[in-house]
C-alpha cells in the first residue's frame, strides 16, 4: 500500500502496541490503523505500553486521501486547545496518524478509545470546550488575572452555599442594609 500522506513511502505491517496491528510508512513514519482493530485488541485484553518520551508530533495540514479507497478522508480534532487532527476514512474505518500522533493519543489517554474521537458527540464536546475557553480568556482580559481568579473562587463558593440566592441578592443589592 502506498502512503498517501508523503506520497513516497510504503505502508508496511507493524505493531503499534503488542498485539495491535497497524501499518507504518517507511518514509514519513505515519501510521494507518483500523478503529475496529483497536476495539478488538482492547476487548482481547490489549494493554498500552508505557509512554517513555513524547516524540515530536507532526501534522499534515492538507486533505489526505484514503490509502485504500483513494477517497478524501475527514479531519477530526483530538482535543480542545490543540490543533492536532486525525484523518479518518469513513468508508473503511481506517485512521491516518501522522508521525508521533499515536504517542500523543496515549498522552491524552485516548489511544485505547480512539474511535470515540471520530464521532459527532466528541467533536461537539470539543467545540463546547473551545467556546468556554475563549469566554474565560475574555473574562481574564477584562477583569485582570488576579480579579478573575478571586471572582471565580467566590462564584464557586457561592454556588455551594445553602442560601446562595439570598447571598447573591446581598452581593448585588445597592444597599443591602436599607431594608427596602
Ligand atoms: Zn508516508
Amino acid at each position: 500500500m502506498n502512503c498517501t500522506a508523503c506520497s513516497t513511502g510504503q505502508l508496511a505491517p507493524c505493531f503499534l502496541e503488542p498485539g495491535l496491528r497497524a501499518h507504518e510508512c517507511n518514509h514519513c513514519g505515519g501510521h494507518w490503523l483500523y478503529v475496529e482493530d483497536v476495539v478488538q485488541w482492547k476487548a482481547g485484553g490489549g494493554k498500552l505500553g508505557e509512554l517513555d518520551q513524547m516524540p515530536e508530533v507532526e501534522e499534515t495540514a492538507s486533505a489526505l486521501t484514503c490509502p485504500v479507497t483513494g477517497r478524501l478522508m475527514q479531519k477530526y480534532r483530538i482535543v480542545s486547545g490543540s490543533s492536532h487532527k486525525l484523518d479518518y476514512s469513513p468508508h473503511t474505518g481506517g485512521l491516518w496518524l501522522d508521525k508521533g500522533e499515536w504517542s500523543l493519543l496515549k498522552e491524552y489517554a485516548l489511544a485505547g478509545s480512539v474511535g470515540n474521537i471520530v464521532t459527532e458527540h466528541w467533536q461537539r464536546k470539543i467545540r463546547t470546550e473551545d467556546a468556554k475557553a475563549s469566554l474565560e480568556a475574555v473574562y481574564r482580559r477584562k477583569f485582570g488575572e488576579a480579579n478573575y481568579r478571586k471572582l471565580a473562587e467566590i462564584r464557586n463558593w457561592l454556588a455551594d452555599q445553602e442560601n446562595c440566592a439570598e447571598m447573591r441578592a446581598f452581593l448585588l443589592a445597592r444597599d443591602p442594609y436599607s431594608g427596602r
